[in-house]
């Protein structure tokens, strides 16, 4: 998933960037109206963050761009408006806005608008199919994991075991609680080899294996808290 963000206070800009990365979407932003208007006709993106106080022009107007424009129309975009702006908020919306984000905002609210309209707007399938979390690239149509963007050879039993924790993050697991996940109730897997799935995966993830922590006398998470 591709995001676009359009707003003139870099600082801004950056932070919404740096942790929407951290969701695995990937962002690029435009400080200037002229910057995005010169790429957004011909590149795919699949939201926009649209501040509305933009240098030179208001954000409604771009708003309106991309609403008249056949090929872009369905893409959508969540507003940035400043909180004594409630007239451009409403208008935003009957525009054709998604969503508007008030600023200041919290960078989770930020984070949880962005997923529920990305939710809304696509099918399932193409939202799941790439699970990427820094360094790890998770491919669930293609069973591939690539880590730094190269591919590493998994089990099928390892890369199940990573999706789970990975979709789960901070979510401790037991190893009963994995196996679960991973057979439904047929136990095929005993125990133990859990342990050595794990310590496979945690080679095999090179810098990020340390993500993936043993939690004492209870099992797994994965976790990327230092
Ligand atoms: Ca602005």
């Amino acid at each position: 998933m591709k995001i676009f963000i359009l707003e003139d206070e870099q600082d801004i800009a950056e932070l919404i960037k740096h942790n929407l990365e951290k969701e695995g979407l990937s962002v690029e932003y435009f400080l200037t109206p002229e910057d995005f208007l010169k790429r957004y006709k011909n590149d795919n993106f699949d939201l926009l963050i649209l501040d509305l106080m933009l240098p030179g022009m208001n954000g409604l107007e771009i708003l309106r761009l991309i609403k008249n424009n056949p090929s872009k129309s369905h893409i959508p975009i969540i507003i940035l408006t400043a909180r004594n702006m409630e007239g451009d908020k409403v208008l935003g919306l009957e525009l054709g806005a998604d969503d508007y984000i008030t600023k200041p905002f919290g960078v989770r609210e930020l984070i949880a608008r962005v997923k529920a309209v990305l939710r809304r707007v696509t099918p399932a399938k193409t939202l799941s199919r790439l699970i990427k979390i820094n360094g790890i690239t998770l491919d669930l149509e293609a069973f591939c994991l690539f880590v730094d963007e190269k591919k590493v050879e998994t089990t099928k039993t390892e890369f199940y075991i990573l999706k789970i924790l990975v979709e789960n993050q901070n979510k401790v697991f037991t190893r009963e609680g994995l196996l679960e996940k991973l057979w439904g109730n047929e136990k095929i897997v005993v125990d133990r080899t859990i342990d050595v799935h794990v310590k496979r995966l945690r080679d095999k993830l090179g810098p990020y294996g340390k993500y993936l922590k043993t939690v004492r006398g209870i099992g797994y998470t994965f976790d990327m808290n230092e």
